[in-house]
């Protein structure tokens, strides 16, 4: 019976350059989606075709991606207990009463207590865990600009527009055209904000997953003349306030559950 890979080992026979030659924003990033099968090894330009063959007997042990994003997680929470809770309060908008930090997070609490354990009314998946561990850890603080910005303008962006595109506005446009409530549905569970007249959108709205850290998307309907279409913006602040990975991570994975609120949902016209 071949024998098994974990991520880090993986990551092991990878450069660790981070240089998103693979299309993924990291080599960890990479390494993940190898295990899950959404990548072959041979897409890192740099893993030569000897290590491809040497690895080619063993089988990615799919189960290990969760110790994985555990370990991640676990490894950010140990930074969080070291840090002053009053001050990541006072840099990220949260509260901080009784020991504990109290995150807003789609407007609903989201709990770390003096030992990082955390509690929420939200479900908690690591895709979401993770960019909001980082937001404690590296919020600048700096106030809201007001000033919507694609993805492809913030630093380094452009690069991985294309990416961003595929993983996050195409699949979001597709569950919009497929589900005409989906607004609906986004004020209810989301408390999501409609913005009236905004540009030259049928409809927008504004998400807040983090109060340093509003999503707006802007929906145009199909026509005679062009199909629909999907952009999501980001305050032109959201780097001060979180990394790039953290950003993009955030907007894929609440893609990633608007997905799964559709197929419970099923058609909800
Ligand atoms: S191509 Fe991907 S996996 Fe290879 S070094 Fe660059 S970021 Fe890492």
């Amino acid at each position: 019976m071949a024998s098994t890979l974990n991520a880090m080992d993986i990551l092991r026979i990878l450069p660790k350059t981070n240089c998103r030659g693979c299309r993924e924003l990291t080599c960890l990033v990479f390494a993940v989606s190898v295990l899950q099968g959404r990548k072959k090894l041979g897409e890192c330009p740099y893993v030569t075709k000897e290590v491809i063959e040497q690895f080619g007997s063993k089988e990615p042990d799919a189960r290990n991606s969760g110790n994985e994003l555990r370990e991640s997680i676990d490894a950010l929470k140990h930074k969080v207990s070291s840090m002053n809770y009053r001050d990541v309060a006072y840099r990220t908008g949260a509260e901080f009463v009784n020991d504990t930090l109290i995150v807003k997070v789609f407007g609903k609490d989201f709990r770390i207590d003096k030992d990082v354990n955390l509690s929420s009314d939200i479900h908690m998946h690591p895709w979401i865990v993770i960019p909001i561990l980082n937001y404690l850890l590296n919020c600048s603080g700096m106030a809201l600009t007001g000033k919507w910005t694609p993805f492809r303008q913030l630093r380094d962006g452009m690069a991985w527009d294309g990416l961003f595109q595929q993983r996050c506005e195409k699949p979001l446009k597709k569950i919009i055209d497929e589900h005409k409530d989906f607004f609906e549905i986004m004020a209810q569970i989301f408390n999501a904000r409609e913005v009236e007249n905004d540009f030259d959108s049928d409809i927008s709205i504004v998400l807040t997953p983090l109060v340093k850290l509003p999503i707006l998307i802007r929906y145009w309907k199909p026509d005679d003349r062009f199909e629909s279409n999907v952009n999501i913006f980001f305050d032109s602040s959201a780097q001060d306030n979180l990394d790039l990975d953290s950003v993009y991570a955030l907007a894929a994975g609440l893609v990633r559950m608007f997905e799964k609120i559709a197929e419970t949902h099923g058609e909800v016209r």
